[in-house]
């Protein structure tokens, strides 16, 4: 039984309310994987995964899609608590046999500022995937300073940080199978 998602939580100092529930997010996850697998069919996938926010989304989409494939994990530096540090650092770097000559379906749990994306799409087109299909389960377009070529959006949502379903607050949140936003009224 996952946990009800009726209350608020606080995770260190701060306080965070319900915004997607579980229910939300399965059915929205299974759109997607539906989605990529028309895409895709008759297609070579690899999943690149961004660590660490992405991972339960995933999981999720991956076999929502009934995709065969490889599956690949790439982590850049991230957010300092509920700010970006700017510079996007690549801590995990993505293997280039596995990339080459695939469609890569490039996983991310939340497209902010958009500089981790814009940053990192050319890193992997310099490995020669044959094509990419960039998902991201949560979009901030209020937030965004650069375009990114986003292909799949899970929801698009305001300029609010947000943890649960793998996104986290300094480290906690990651386990929650719902998604809150901070909540500032504390
Ligand atoms: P961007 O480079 O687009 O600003 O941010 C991308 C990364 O920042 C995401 O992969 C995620 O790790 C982190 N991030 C951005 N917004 C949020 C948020 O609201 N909550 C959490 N937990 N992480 C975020």
């Amino acid at each position: 039984m996952s946990a009800p998602i009726t209350n608020r939580i606080q995770l260190h100092e701060l306080h965070f309310r319900p915004f997607l529930s579980a229910e939300e997010l399965e059915s929205r996850v299974r759109e997607l994987g539906e989605e990529l697998s028309r895409r895709l069919y008759g297609g070579d996938p690899c999943f690149v995964v961004m660590l660490k926010g992405a991972f339960v989304f995933a999981a999720d989409l991956l076999r929502a899609s009934g995709l065969h494939g490889e599956v690949c994990f790439v982590r850049t530096s991230s957010y300092s608590g509920t700010r970006s540090e700017g510079q996007v650092k690549l801590l995990i770097p993505p293997e280039a046999e596995l990339i080459r000559g695939k469609d890569i379906v490039l996983v991310e749990d939340i497209i902010d500022s958009g500089l981790t994306m814009q940053a990192f799409l050319p890193m992997l087109r310099e490995l020669q995937p044959r094509s990419i299909t960039l998902v991201t389960l949560l979009h901030k377009p209020e937030a965004q300073q650069v375009p990114v070529p986003v292909d799949l959006v899970g929801f698009t949502i305001p300029s609010k940080f947000v943890v649960g379903y793998g996104l986290d607050y300094d480290g906690l949140g990651r386990n929650l199978p719902a998604i809150y936003q901070l909540d500032e009224s504390y």
